[in-house]
């Protein structure tokens, strides 16, 4: 018998829908989901291979205590006892749990719940800190809430898209997809991109603008002025202070737009052009992602964007608004339920601790921010933090200076990791290793980047002793004496507990509210079609043989209210800094680490499928031929990468794609697929002051033959 199940692609921030279909041999296969409101039946060469990565081929499938197998008894009584005592003993601030975006929202909420209204620690942090902090802190301050006000449809109606720091034909593939289309049907439509590097998605532009590393900032500080010189006016909180922050470019109108193109690096002529445009099209969408947001100044840089679109009105309209494109297919889910240290539940801060603590009836809270990614690790080194629990993530690989984290984990006394994976660099290290349900055997929702909730679910039954996330928890937190809090009959009744939470005690101030959806029944909750939120009021979400039209609200802040105190939403005058290590003599390089096209994260399922592993083999490190004629550096050659931090072997491309003084290295090969390749040992842990997002995009390098 053959059977098709409506599921989500587990890969980026679109989220597309796919279909499964199990043949009667078990073969599975995928196709882009044509009723998915987001991908509209297109996929990428990641998702179109999905079906390559489903074999159990290496998959950790019973659990292990001390390296040896172990029953699931066994383990869970050692991590519940292993986090009971160790709390009992220093207290709650010594446990840690580090997540990931690539958790359903139903395992977040669990992780989440368990910590800040159980244990009364907020230490849970998420590898979305290294991805996307930069736009939740920013989005505070703008809006008052971590809002995203735009949606894919809003691409498509642009008469102009700018992409900042977004190498999105490679990283988000299929809202390029949408992009191009909408561009050949009306040529007249434009696309300007904002990256130092030239990059696939720069090869389309209309216009590129390569500007130097780690000056966004300055640029949008640049067009504010001109803005501003150019007839717009705003009466928002921060408007008046913000325009007089920007700088050099005040002067633009007089003729100086020559300052703020030699301050960012391009050239003045094409500065112009981009300033004009925007001042001159209604419909503006700015898109950014990583190169903004992974910087020492991430959280500055995204409000600058924002304020241009603040002081031309162009927000809360179709085709118009700043628009963060997040990296994992459910980093805006675990942001909603409180996956960072800097939130609490349901896009409540720690003033509204006693909310979430009435509607838990918990015996604790967390009332204040716990520790960031990288603060973490180091709170594990020094031994502050005693016992940590990672899920989902394999942060010896991805964390910057990441044989500083190995070394903390080597002598942190309890390390639990909950993974699908027999061995990963993080999964080596663990005292407990819990074997968690891959991509097709999970049941649960996500949220996409344009706030789609999608339903994932599952097509093949979970292997040996493999269980779900949320399950995993719940019967850790049951074993530490929570039992009232976690009795669940399964996803469907902890994703109700979470729209109820969205909804409670909120009288419209805040923007996330699922109360639509509080009440969802089994049936309705397995036929959930995509859905935006907010969802305040209770529709039909079932039909029969389809998914229905979707809910939800498209057009976010259209009648100029936002979820601040008074109401309205804040420019925040903000002034453009350096990267926090600038080049050197012993390092006079930039080096930018990012994704490639066919690879996600640490590879532990693209690296299953030949055809995606064909398009780039080998790990490599991109420089300019005038940087490796100055260095002796040979195109196909091997060079080794040096930093401050650590080092990394990597194959030489030489292409003028580069800018010269920068080097772009992929972040994902490790030392199970390559030797010394492992980049993040080499990467920068400088972090954002407000959002404590890494800078992965500027780390001072030097290059030599190896
Ligand atoms: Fe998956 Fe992203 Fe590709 Fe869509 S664009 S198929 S979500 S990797």
């Amino acid at each position: 018998m053959t059977t098709t199940t409506q599921t989500t692609c587990p890969y980026c921030g679109v989220g597309c829908g796919v279909t499964a279909t199990l043949d009667g041999d078990n073969a599975v296969s995928i196709a882009g989901d044509g009723q998915h409101p987001s991908n509209k039946g297109s996929l990428c060469s990641k998702g179109t291979a999905l079906a390559d990565t489903v074999d159990l081929g290496g998959r950790l499938l019973h659990p292990r205590v001390d390296g040896v197998r172990a029953d699931w008894d066994t383990a869970l009584a050692r991590v519940a006892s292993g986090f009971a005592d160790t709390i009992a003993e220093h207290g709650p601030d010594a446990v840690a749990f580090y997540v990931s975006g690539q958790l359903l929202t139903e395992d977040y909420y669990i992780a989440n719940k368990l910590m800040k209204g159980y244990i009364g620690s907020a230490n849970i942090d998420t590898n979305s800190r290294l991805c996307m902090s930069s736009a939740v802190a920013g989005h505070k301050r703008a809006f008052g809430e971590d809002v995203v006000p735009g949606c894919y449809d809003d691409l498509e109606a642009a008469d102009l898209v700018v992409l900042v720091g977004s190498n999105t034909a490679w990283c988000h593939p299929v809202v390029y997809q949408r992009l191009m289309a909408a561009r050949e049907a009306d040529p007249n439509k434009k696309l300007v991109v904002i990256d130092p590097r030239r990059t696939a998605t720069a090869d389309t532009a209309d216009l590129h603008l390569p500007l130097a590393p780690g000056t966004d900032v300055a640029l949008f500080n640049g067009l504010l002025a001109y803005l501003a010189n150019n007839g717009f006016t705003t009466d928002l909180p921060g408007g008046a202070e913000a325009i007089a922050a920007a700088g050099p470019g005040r002067d633009i109108q007089g003729g100086d737009i020559a300052t703020v193109a030699e301050a960012v690096g391009v050239d003045d002529a094409d500065l112009q052009t981009f300033f004009e445009w925007f001042a001159a099209t209604e419909r503006t969408v700015t898109v950014f992602s990583q190169g903004v947001n992974q910087s020492s100044a991430g959280t500055d840089k995204v409000n600058a964007i924002i304020n241009c679109h603040l002081l031309t009105e162009r927000i809360g309209k179709p085709g118009a608004c700043p628009f963060s494109i997040t990296g994992q297919p459910n980093a805006m889910g675990g942001r909603e339920v409180g996956g960072l240290s800097s939130t609490l539940a349901a896009h409540m801060g720690f003033d509204q601790a006693d909310t979430v603590q009435r509607f838990w009836d918990s015996p604790a809270i967390a009332r204040e921010p716990g520790l960031k990614a990288l603060e973490l690790f180091e709170a594990i080194e020094a031994g502050q933090v005693k016992a940590v629990w990672i899920m989902a993530t394999n942060p010896l690989v991805s964390l910057p200076d990441a044989d500083r984290a190995k070394a903390a984990l080597e002598q942190c006394p309890l390390v639990v990791v909950s993974d699908v994976m027999r061995h990963t660099d993080t999964a080596d290290l663990a005292d407990v290793l819990l074997p968690a349900a891959a991509w097709a055997e999970k049941t649960g929702t996500v949220t996409n980047s344009e706030r789609m909730i999608s339903r994932q679910r599952a097509f093949l039954p979970m292997p040996g002793q493999a269980r779900a996330d949320w399950a995993i928890m719940c019967d850790v937190a049951q074993r530490m004496g929570f039992a009232d809090g976690f009795v669940y009959e399964g996803p469907a009744a902890i994703f109700r507990e979470h729209a109820a939470l969205t909804a409670f005690e909120n009288d419209g101030d805040r923007v996330l509210n699922l109360a639509g959806l509080a009440d969802l029944s089994e049936a309705d909750y397995d036929y959930l079609a995509p859905t935006r939120w907010p969802v305040t009021t209770c529709q039909p979400l079932r039909a029969a043989g389809a998914m229905p039209a979707r809910q939800g609200v498209d057009q976010l802040f259209a009648d100029g209210t936002y979820p601040t105190a008074d109401g309205q939403a804040h420019l925040v005058a903000v002034t453009p800094r350096g990267p926090a290590n600038a080049v050197s003599a012993d390092y006079p390089l930039a080096l930018n680490t990012g994704r490639i096209r066919d690879h996600w994260h640490t590879m532990t399922r693209t690296a299953k499928s030949p055809r995606l592993a064909a398009h780039i083999p080998e790990p490599f490190v991109e420089i300019h031929p005038a940087d490796a004629e100055l260095y002796g550096i040979t195109d196909g050659a091997l060079a080794t990468i040096t930093t401050a931090w650590g080092q990394a072997a990597l194959r030489v491309i030489t292409t003028e794609r580069q800018r010269q003084g920068c080097l772009f290295a992929p972040m994902h090969w490790n030392d199970q697929f390559a030797s010394s390749a492992r980049i993040g040992t080499a990467a920068n842990p400088a972090v954002c002051p407000i959002s404590g997002e890494p800078e992965f995009k500027h780390t001072p390098a030097a290059i030599a033959p190896l």
